[in-house]
This record gives structure tokens, C-alpha cells and sequence, in this order.
């Protein structure tokens, strides 16, 4: 599962990925930062704390990118966000962006 293109749009905070199967996701960038798959803010993953329940400071956090230049392909698997907040740990590959995808059809 591979995006065509991935759009950035600051001023409304959405992230749009139209995907090479014809598909469109449209996500809130602050969905996309609380879904953060890195280990600070999933750390149940890592065996911390309760299962799938990430930590207060991520459901609290805003999810804001600056630029379009804040968005950056990680090896041809995945997307990093630069997001206002400093954080930027997170890689969201391209499997688990279509997964989270918020739309009628995928959720
Ligand atoms: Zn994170
Ligand atoms: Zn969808």
C-alpha cells in the first residue's frame, strides 16, 4: 500500500494522502500526532502501562505543522511529521496511516 501523493494543507491542519488504489484519506493533524506510533507515545507497546492508552500529554497534544517542508518520506516506507509541539520521533509507515485512515468507508 503506497500513497500517490501526499498533501499538506497549514491552513486548514489536514493531511490528505490519495493512495495508488485510487483511494483518498483525509486526516486532522492533530489525529495523526496523537497517533503517534513511537515508543514515548505508545508506550504500551514497549510493555508501560495500559494497552492501546497512550500517555496524557499526547491525547492532549495539538497536532500543527508549520510547512509543507515539515513533512518528510522516510525510505520509501514511510512518513515522519515535524509537528509544532518539537516532537518528530514518530515514522508512520504507510500500512498503518492506511489503517488509521478515518473515513466512513475504512472505519
Ligand atoms: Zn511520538
Ligand atoms: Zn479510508
Amino acid at each position: 500500500m503506497k500513497p500517490k501523493q501526499v498533501l499538506v494543507d497549514v491552513d486548514t491542519n489536514q493531511v490528505q494522502i490519495n493512495w495508488l488504489d485510487g483511494h483518498a484519506s483525509i486526516y486532522a493533524m492533530t489525529y495523526l500526532r496523537r497517533a503517534c506510533p513511537c515508543a514515548e507515545c505508545q508506550p504500551w507497546k514497549e510493555g508501560v502501562g495500559e494497552v492501546g492508552v497512550a500517555p496524557e500529554s499526547v491525547l492532549n497534544a495539538v497536532g500543527e505543522l508549520k510547512a509543507v517542508s515539515d513533512v518528510s518520506m522516510v525510505g520509501g516506507y514511510g512518513i515522519q511529521f515535524h509537528w509544532a509541539d518539537g516532537h518528530t520521533y514518530g515514522i508512520y509507515d504507510f500500512g498503518y496511516l492506511r489503517v488509521i485512515c478515518p473515513c466512513d468507508e475504512c472505519r
